[in-house]
């Protein structure tokens, strides 16, 4: 264990903060990379959130990871921008230089890196469900990283033609489509995203389905989805249709290592991190799904 003269320290903040398993996860990961370096999970209400980033800032923390309802509203509590959180509106974590607090966005940097495990995002064709928080870091990111065009499909058209809009602004080739009465065809896109709550078992939307036409997939098509079930009908439903599913977890994964990686320098191993958030998402005596 490198001990130094203080332990650096990093926070969740977030409201709510209980069962969530990032601090876990980061807990173990700097175990096993030999920092006695401490991170806590805070609840914080939208009127404390100034002062607990100044909090943050009195106390020389190194890092903190942002979570709901505050990734919009720390925006302006940071110095800097990084291009990404820039263009998404949002920062999901916080990165201190010096004294010098930098906003990151890492919720779309997760899909992108587990898709990259699977095939080139450079010239993709996407298709893309949802214009919410996930899907608008998905989107940029996506376009970062070269693909060649977005179709977006929202339920609410201000939401996805906000999106098209943060997308058209750093260069990338999107267009909005309407959120179909019937099932939208896969029409060559080479990726398909459901970034949507639907699938997600706690929330409203859990018997809905991805109106996906599945028999249009080509091989060697990519269907990721954000929810964070170990399976849901989505990709379910790609798996029955020969595409490649990449599932919610496996996009945790990629964010938070990207995330120790911005406060180490190090890229953590992928397999502790997996198992350890596994183990966090399994309800006590439970089985998940
Ligand atoms: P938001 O509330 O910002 O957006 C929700 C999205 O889902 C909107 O596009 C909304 O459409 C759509 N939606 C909800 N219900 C329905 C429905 N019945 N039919 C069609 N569309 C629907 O949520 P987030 O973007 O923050 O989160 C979305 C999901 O992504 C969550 O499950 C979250 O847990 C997950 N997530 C996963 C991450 C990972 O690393 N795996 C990272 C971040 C988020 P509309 O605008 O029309 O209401």
């Amino acid at each position: 264990m490198v001990r130094t003269p203080i332990p650096r320290l990093f926070a969740l903040i977030g409201d709510p903060v209980a069962g969530n398993p990032t601090q876990e996860v980061v807990e173990d990961a700097f175990r096993r990379m030999g920092l006695d370096w401490r991170y806590i999970s805070a609840r914080v209400s939208p009127e404390a959130l100034a002062p607990a980033v100044a909090g943050l800032r009195a106390l020389g923390f190194h890092g903190a990871h942002v979570t709901v309802p505050h990734k919009v509203a720390v925006v302006r509590l940071v110095d800097v921008l990084s291009p990404a959180a820039r263009a998404i509106g949002a920062v999901n974590c916080i990165v201190a230089d010096d004294g010098v607090l930098r906003g990151e966005n890492t919720d779309g940097v997760g899909l992108v890196a587990a898709v990259t495990r699977m095939k080139p995002v450079e010239g993709a064709h996407v298709l893309l469900f949802g214009a919410g928080g996930a899907a608008r870091a998905i989107a940029v990111e996506l376009a970062m990283a070269g693909a060649h065009d977005i179709r977006v499909a929202n339920r609410d058209p201000k939401r996805r033609d906000h999106l098209v809009r943060a997308v058209e602004a750093i260069g990338g080739t999107v267009r909005g489509v309407s959120w179909p009465d019937r099932r939208i065809d896969i029409d060559g896109a080479t990726i398909v995203v459901n970034a949507t709550t639907i699938g997600m078992q706690a929330g409203t939307a859990g018997d809905a389905a991805v109106p996906v036409a599945w028999e249009t997939a080509r091989p060697g098509l990519i269907a990721a989805d954000v929810v964070i079930e170990r399976s849901t009908r989505f990709t379910a439903e790609a798996i029955a249709a020969g595409a490649i599913a990449i599932g919610g977890i496996e996009m945790l994964v990629e964010q938070a290592a990207r995330s120790i990686e911005l406060w180490t320098g190090r890229d953590p191993d992928r397999e502790p991190l997996r198992r350890v958030l596994d183990a966090e998402l399994t309800p006590p005596g439970g089985d998940r799904r």
